[in-house]
């Protein structure tokens, strides 16, 4: 776990940026926040939703409408369903599962910053998402108890500047887009102000889930930039990108935003070769290249969405056996104390 880190972060400068109240805003105001109002929404009957509805191990249910759009109605299979809504089979404890896997403590120099491979370094940027996935790594993460300070901010970036090695910039969180225009911008500002950085990367679920949150603003601001700007977006299944996804990652596109995906192998969601395929072909489809599938992390309350090592290299090699070289995700896993992420070969 990241000890450190930000609920609402403040900005290092309202001044600049003022802006009118934004429609993602409302939509991410009106979002479900509970399995109830989800399920309703769904068209599930009383007696369906009886059934369904579990404890939700004090990870909070969070899901815009944007997303749920998307879902089938009154199917409790359904692919992106399944990865909001709490489940009894959260209560399920393994020794093995566990609040902190990737012991990001000791890779925390300063507070809002995880720099652990060479060459780049993470910046914890926002403390909140504006989806909670039921299979998150930081779902046990205490963002609210943690709130960092403006003079926090300042730490993170001193150090920054401190290590001339760091060449780009992460920004994570929680979810980066879900600070707003004027607290995203006055960062960016603050980063391209540091000379030896020179690509921003932007980790973010919000163009999948929030499309709306693509605003023309941030693409232009993000065209503007003397950084190189990457976005790896975050789709776990076909399903999640409709139409209105698709406008979101052309728009980006358009303002010379590289987009690549990372999805997480979920078992019941994506553990197929057809559900990968056809999220790969989607993805290129829309202008997204796929980048990683990551093996599940041995996080406490997701033993159900857990698929074995060798399952996964052999859901690989499949795709491998029958699509384009381009279109088949590197299989990661992350693991603490490693030079970079661990790479499987399908097999
Ligand atoms: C995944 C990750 C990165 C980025 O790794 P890439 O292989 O460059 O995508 C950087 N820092 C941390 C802590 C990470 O977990
Ligand atoms: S958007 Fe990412 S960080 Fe946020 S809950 Fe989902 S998986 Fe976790």
């Amino acid at each position: 776990m990241i000890p450190q880190s930000t609920a609402q972060v403040e900005p290092l400068s309202l001044i600049k940026y003022t802006s009118l109240p934004e429609d993602w805003r409302t939509q991410l105001r009106e979002a479900y926040r509970t399995p109830q109002a989800l399920l309703t929404a769904l068209g599930f009957s009383n007696a369906q939703q009886k059934a369904l509805l579990a404890d939700d191990q004090g990870f909070t249910t969070l899901v815009p409408k944007a997303f749920v759009q998307k879902m089938q109605p009154q199917d409790p299979k359904d692919p992106l369903l399944l990865q909001v809504l709490p489940q009894s089979l959260e209560a399920i404890h393994h020794p093995e599962f566990n609040n902190d896997p990737l012991q990001e403590a000791q890779f925390n120099p300063v507070p809002g910053v995880v720099h652990k491979y060479k060459g780049r370094a993470l910046l914890i940027a926002a403390g909140h998402c504006a989806i909670n996935c039921r299979y998150c790594f930081r779902r046990h993460y205490p963002y609210n108890e943690q709130k960092l300070a403006r003079t926090q901010w300042q730490q993170s970036l001193s150090y920054i500047e401190q290590h001339p090695d760091i060449e780009e910039i992460i920004l994570s969180g929680g979810d980066p887009l879900a600070l707003t225009d004027p607290q995203l911008f006055s960062l960016i500002e603050a980063i391209e102000g540091i000379a030896h950085i020179k690509r921003l990367r932007i980790h973010s679920r919000l163009p999948i889930v929030l499309p709306q949150r693509i605003t023309l603003e941030l693409c232009q601001r993000l065209e503007r930039s003397r950084l190189t700007c990457v976005m790896v977006v975050h789709a776990n299944h076909a399903n999640e990108l409709a139409a209105d996804v698709a406008q979101a990652c052309d728009r980006l596109h358009q303002h010379k935003v590289k987009l690549l995906n990372q999805s997480v192998l979920l078992a019941q969601v994506n553990d197929n070769l057809t559900s990968l395929k056809h999220l790969s072909e989607r993805l290129f489809e829309i202008g997204v290249m796929p980048y990683y599938l990551h093996l599940p992390d041995h996080v406490a309350g997701t033993t159900h969405f857990f698929v074995s090592l060798a399952r996964s290299q052999s859901i690989v090699a499949q795709m491998q056996a029958c699509m384009s070289g381009y279109l088949v995700p590197k299989l990661v896993r992350e693991e603490p104390g490693k030079l970079s992420k661990t790479l499987y070969s399908p097999r």
